[in-house]
């Protein structure tokens, strides 16, 4: 048996700006920050890990607490939900639909999540793109502010799914240095794919075990998946 856990945004679609829109009214009506996340780049990270950072440059990060967050993070997702219906820029990226559905046909694959959205705000993502039935568990940033952590979270759910898998049976497919890194750290193999905001070269720069432009043509990524 083999994990292959996705990564969402840059790797499985684009929201056409409707996470980073929906953080910004949040953070707005929480914390009366207008300034959202700019000055933070949000790739790889958690979506905890972002407020944190928001917080640290505009506010002070005495109001990280969890109290704040339980209160900040509906607002997020209930403006999350208004923004991906509204949004003409939604985008399922190409060869993600053609992968998952090889894969999920394939008796020695399972496919999860490992990405930094909150759970509720991967799921709506995935069913804005119709692609929600094909994930049978996950890691998140409401499970983990750290990107390892939550990476080793997706992993023991899946183990208690099925069976414990080898470490070198799971794979993480991510667009960021930050997928690279914390997967290896959680000691999986990595697959990176250039469909977000890093070049394929600035990946390959941290060594991830398979690097490909596109998911499209997904032959070369199964064929790795399953070597
Ligand atoms: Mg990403």
């Amino acid at each position: 048996m083999r994990f292959v856990l996705f990564d969402v945004d840059g790797t499985l679609l684009l929201t056409g700006g409707a996470g980073t829109r929906a953080l910004k009214s949040a953070l707005e009506q929480t914390y009366a920050l207008p300034n959202g996340i700019s000055g933070v780049r949000p790739g790889g990270k958690t979506d905890p890990q972002i407020v944190r950072e928001v917080l640290q440059r505009y506010g002070g990060e005495n109001r990280f607490t969890e109290e704040n967050l339980s209160f900040l993070f509906p607002i997020y997702l209930s403006f999350l939900r208004e923004e991906l219906t509204a949004s003409h820029n939604f985008l399922v990226l190409p060869g993600v639909r053609e992968l998952v559905c090889t894969l999920s046909r394939k008796q020695d694959f399972l496919l999860g999540l490992a990405t930094g959205n909150l759970e509720q705000g991967a799921q709506m993502k995935l069913e804005r793109a119709g692609l929600s039935s094909f994930f049978l568990f996950g890691g998140y940033g409401s499970d983990a502010e750290d990107r390892t952590d939550l990476i080793r979270v997706a992993i023991e759910r899946g183990h208690e799914r099925i069976a414990p898998v080898r470490p070198e049976c799971v794979f993480i497919v991510g667009d960021t240095p930050r997928d690279i890194v914390h997967g290896k750290e959680a000691r999986a193999q990595t697959v990176a794919v250039a469909s977000g905001s890093y070049s394929l070269d600035a990946l390959k720069a941290y060594k991830p075990d398979f690097a490909v432009a596109s998911l499209d043509p997904i032959e070369p990524i199964v064929e790795f998946l399953e070597s």
